[in-house]
């Protein structure tokens, strides 16, 4: 199970905060759907990941 390693700091504008590494992106919404965004935006642009490294 992949937890959501980007968290929206901007609703309005759909900023998202990588809670990692701190960088930060606009996820893309779907068309035609409220509130939802497409699965790749919540991952981080440099492929961060909230499971704990072994
Ligand atoms: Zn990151």
């Amino acid at each position: 199970m992949t937890k959501k390693v980007m968290k929206i700091t901007d609703p309005w504008t759909g900023l998202m905060q990588c809670a990692v590494c701190g960088a930060e992106h606009h996820g893309h919404m779907k068309p035609g759907s409220d509130g939802k965004y497409y699965p790749q935006a919540w991952r981080c642009h440099n492929g961060c990941s909230l499971d704990p490294a072994e």
